[in-house]
């Protein structure tokens, strides 16, 4: 029954699962956050991604209810939970390094918050042990946490918040403790089981690999600022803020002013140098500062005097200053006339050249993006 609720709900869904308005918190002179608006749909996987101190935690927190922000409401699943205490909302919480009850047994951590609910044992017995295999904790059930590996602590995390079938799900760095390949392993597997439990999952973290690998959409936080939102591939392929294409690693970011513009495209300046740049529908107006950025996949390196024609519209020159063999690829640093340095990502070793060499490098127009500084 409880599952055809449920199901029913999905599909007549009208309402977003989080929807918070325009949330303030101030420590002191400090704002944690500043009008933070965000929906979050039914169902979605959903990453907030941020530097350190940049007000994921709070907003977080904000939504679970141990935060009393300073004005602003939140709203789950259509109503107003702004009175409401943590215990009483439709969230459940995986705290950042919150430790197993080291005393007890893996079964008995995953079953406590449904014991504190006085539901009867074989209830709990039987959700427990469905939660166990739902997580990939098969047959540890009388393990004690320091018997367990970091992932599988993690899991058992999961599970005794998992267990309380609640709404949302919301996890705070859940991933930092483990290192670099569990914590690939572990972002798939969350994937899944997200997909696998069907509510809407709220990740806090600070690495952007993390956040590629398992969201449905990503919003940059950083200064209690919401910054902006997209899918993982708007956010990597076409970030329209200067603050996310740094944040997200890119390397080749410089800044300019616009010359002139259509509907096609922008001529900005950048130290003397005119690049032109496709118009995606961007909002602008001459004079107006930009920064510009290129991913160092989408530059060909030439030897200035082997250049094609086609190549002299998109191009600069430069002289090679680095050159690393990185395995999969060769990186190049070419260090351009404005006293700039450009990272070229080859996946050939282009043989001939050498350190020092005179360079040419060249693009499409496409692939040079603008933001908004
Ligand atoms: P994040 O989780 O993104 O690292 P937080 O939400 O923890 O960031 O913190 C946002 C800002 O609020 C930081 O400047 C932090 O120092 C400040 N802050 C957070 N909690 C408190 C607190 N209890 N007292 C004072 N300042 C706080
Ligand atoms: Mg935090």
């Amino acid at each position: 029954k409880n599952l055809t609720n449920k199901f029913l709900e999905k599909i007549l869904s009208i309402t977003n699962a989080i929807e918070v308005k325009n949330l303030v918190k101030t420590y002191g002179d400090v704002y944690a956050l500043k009008n933070v608006d965000l929906n979050i749909a039914d169902g979605e996987y959903f990453v907030l991604l941020g530097p350190s101190g940049g007000g994921k935690t709070t907003l977080l927190r904000s939504i679970g209810g141990f935060i009393r922000p300073d004005s602003g409401t939140v709203d789950i699943k259509g109503k107003n939970v702004d009175d409401l205490p943590p215990d009483k909302r439709p969230t459940s919480m995986v705290f950042q390094g919150f430790a197993l009850f080291p005393h007890m047994s893996v079964s008995e951590n995953i079953g406590y918050g449904l014991k504190l609910q006085s539901i009867e044992k074989d209830i709990i017995e039987t959700k427990v042990s469905r939660m166990m295999d739902l997580v990939g904790l098969t047959g540890l059930s009388k393990r004690k946490p320091h018997e367990l590996s970091g992932g599988q602590q993690q899991r058992v995390q999961l599970a005794r918040a998992l267990i309380l079938e609640n709404d949302v799900l919301l996890l705070d760095e859940p991933l930092s403790a483990l290192d670099a390949q569990l914590r690939k392993d572990m972002c798939i597997e969350l994937k899944r089981l997200q997909k696998t439990v069907g509510i809407s999952f709220v990740h806090v973290t600070h690495n952007q690999e993390e956040a590629m690998s398992v969201a449905d959409r990503i919003a940059i936080i950083a200064d209690g600022e919401m910054i902006e939102q997209g899918t993982p591939k708007e956010i990597y392929s076409n970030p329209r803020k200067k603050f996310t294409a740094e944040f997200i690693g890119e390397k080749n970011i410089f800044n300019g002013k616009i010359l002139e513009f259509t509907k096609e495209k922008i001529i900005v300046d950048i130290d003397g140098a005119n690049i032109e740049v496709a118009n995606n529908n961007y909002n602008i107006s001459k004079s107006q500062k930009v920064s510009l950025s290129i991913k160092s996949e989408s530059i060909q390196i030439t030897k200035d005097k082997d250049t094609k024609p086609e190549n002299q519209k998109n191009s600069i020159k430069g002289n090679v200053s680095e050159i690393t063999f990185l395995g999969q690829f060769v990186r190049y640093l070419v260090l351009l006339n404005s006293g700039q340095e450009i990272q070229v990502r080859s996946y050939e070793e282009v043989n001939y050249i050498n350190l020092n060499d005179a360079v040419k490098l060249s693009w499409k127009i496409e692939d040079f993006l603008l933001h908004e500084s």
